[in-house]
């Protein structure tokens, strides 16, 4: 399957806000955001345009699609299926986004970033009700039980998220155990469960154009 491959970091100062990809790094001073808050390339810094209007719209949608490391297509067919649905489009948008199990498992703490985390699924250490699930696109449902496969405990990439992940508790609709590295759906996320810096209404009015 396709994926960005090239330096995260970039993403970030493209959309000049934090999209919060490299786990502890962004909370520190060593962000490359802190110093070099312009977007990347030889002419970076002389770009001062105001984003209005489309660009705004378009902006929003792709710190979205950038933060959970979709690509187009999969981010649109999110909107399709969403804009479908009985709901608020916007929302039920987000919703498909936090069910995917890579990002579950960043909530959970099996990783110190969403991007770790798809790793970690795709190599086969995530299992969601004890059965190995390798698909980091996976939608999770109420009731899920998601835990890091026995043999993979002992990585120090999830033994470093776990402490890491006891200073960042897992939004209300996750239970999660820290200690054992598993957790479970309690309810499908709604937008207010969702610390997400995004503006999803500007998304809907740039598809549904
Ligand atoms: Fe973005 Fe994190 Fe890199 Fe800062 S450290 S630019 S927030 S990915």
């Amino acid at each position: 399957m396709a994926r960005y491959t090239g330096a995260v970091c970039r993403l970030c100062r493209r959309e000049g806000a934090k999209l919060f990809l490299k786990g502890a790094k962004c909370a520190s001073d060593r962000c490359p955001l802190e110093k070099r808050n312009f977007p990347p390339g030889q002419h970076g810094k002389d770009r001062k345009a105001k984003i209005v209007g489309y660009g705004l719209q378009l902006h929003e949608k792709q710190k979205a699609k950038r933060m959970y490391f979709t690509l187009e297509g999969q981010f649109r067919e999110y909107y399709e299926k969403a804009n479908r649905a009985t709901g608020v489009t916007g929302e039920l948008l987000i919703q498909q986004l936090e069910r995917r199990l890579d990002n579950v498992a960043f909530r959970l703490g099996f990783a110190i970033s969403r991007r770790q985390a798809r790793q970690l699924v795709r190599h086969g250490h995530v299992t969601v009700n004890a059965r190995k699930v390798n698909i980091p696109s996976y939608q999770v449902n109420v009731g899920d039980e998601i835990a890091v496969r026995e043999g993979a405990k002992k990585l120090q990439i999830v033994e470093q998220a776990s402490q890491y992940a006891a200073q960042n508790p897992a939004p209300t609709w996750l239970e999660a155990n820290f200690e054992n590295l598993s957790g479970r759906v309690l309810h499908l996320p709604k937008r207010a469960d969702v610390n997400l810096p995004v503006n999803e209404q500007l998304i809907v009015e740039l598809y549904s154009k």
